[in-house]
């Protein structure tokens, strides 16, 4: 069942898999549509779009995940702050634009898909750019945004899965997001003028130098353990790591999802890592669909939603 915004049903009801499909006008009756029957699989329109207060306004016990994460996953510094202590490494953060002291990513609220971020070198361009966003009316205040050390690498967001169920942790999947205009600079002799921006348009599936993965497994159950101790009941379901890779080899993590995000599913029939744990066909939405039917015939459905 997909519950989807009315002028989207025609775009959707071309593929019949979809059972059925329930629409909304506006986001406030929204909410009202499901039954506490109902499980919900969140993703990231339920905290950007729906937003926090309507979401935990959903009947309790039908959301496969950890609802506790979300009023983390919705405030930048509180998202960071658990990654830190989970002891993962992360960029080192400016809370001051005055102490800025090399190159940074300014990050705003609420971004859908990176809108708006900038990339500046000193804290003189750090304060321009933060003026002209609030000129522009995406902040009010500067506290607003989210001030990070630009890390140099390359972006690999890590996708995983924490099986209640199998008490165990699966790497589902890589991927890199496909950004305009950032991805597109290469392709110029000179790019020098040329402000990147991280507009989100597609995502592409990646396999990770092996090596990489012991260290991205750790991570991931640091992570864990946090949300485990910290935000309870415990981690459920799917999350990903959103890094940058240096040429040390080092992986940086600068935000995560505790849910399924944009680059979840880019293999229908499953991944080559899901391949390792299933030699079937085990697409994320599938592997959710497999831990729900095996919590309920172990008694365990409690376990898994929230
Ligand atoms: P989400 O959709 O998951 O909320 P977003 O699209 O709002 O994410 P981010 O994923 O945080 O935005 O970042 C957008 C882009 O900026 C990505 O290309 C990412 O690789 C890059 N980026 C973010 N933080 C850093 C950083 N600290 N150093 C280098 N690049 C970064």
């Amino acid at each position: 069942m997909l519950v989807v915004e009315k002028k989207r049903r025609d775009f959707y009801s071309r593929f019949d898999f979809i059972d059925s499909i329930l629409t909304y006008e506006d986001l406030d009756s929204a909410v009202t549509l499901l039954n506490s029957s109902d499980v919900i699989v969140p993703h990231g329109s339920l905290i950007e779009y729906l937003g926090i207060e309507r979401a935990s306004k959903l009947k309790s016990k039908s959301i496969f995940g950890t609802r506790n994460l979300f009023s983390w996953e919705s405030d930048q510094k509180k998202k960071m702050s658990l990654l830190k202590m989970a002891g993962v490494k992360i960029p080192e953060q400016f809370e001051d634009p005055e102490d800025v002291d090399r190159r940074v990513i300014v990050k705003l609220p609420g971004a859908k898909g990176g809108k708006g971020y900038f990339v500046a070198e000193s804290k003189g361009k750090v304060k321009e750019g933060l003026a002209e966003v609030m000129r522009k009316g995406l902040i009010k205040d500067p506290s607003e945004a989210l001030i990070q050390e630009y890390v140099i690498g390359v972006p690999m967001y890590f996708q995983f899965f924490r099986s209640v169920v199998k008490d165990r942790i699966e790497i589902t999947g890589i991927d890199v997001r496909y950004e305009t205009n950032v991805d597109s600079l290469r392709r110029l002799v000179d790019p020098k003028g040329v402000e990147p921006s991280f507009v989100v348009v597609g995502n592409i599936p990646l396999v990770a130098r092996e090596s990489l993965l012991p260290n991205a497994f750790a991570y991931a159950e640091s992570f864990v353990r946090v949300v485990d101790d910290l935000v309870r009941p415990k981690m459920i379901g799917p999350f990903c790591l959103e890094t940058v890779v240096t040429d040390e080899l080092d992986i940086v993590t600068f935000e995560f999802s505790g849910r399924i995000v944009a680059g979840t599913n880019l293999y229908i029939d499953g991944s080559p890592y899901s391949w390792l744990y299933w030699r079937e066909p085990m697409s994320v939405g599938r592997r959710i669909a497999r831990e729900l039917r095996e919590a309920k015939e172990k008694g365990k459905l409690e376990e898994v939603l929230t």
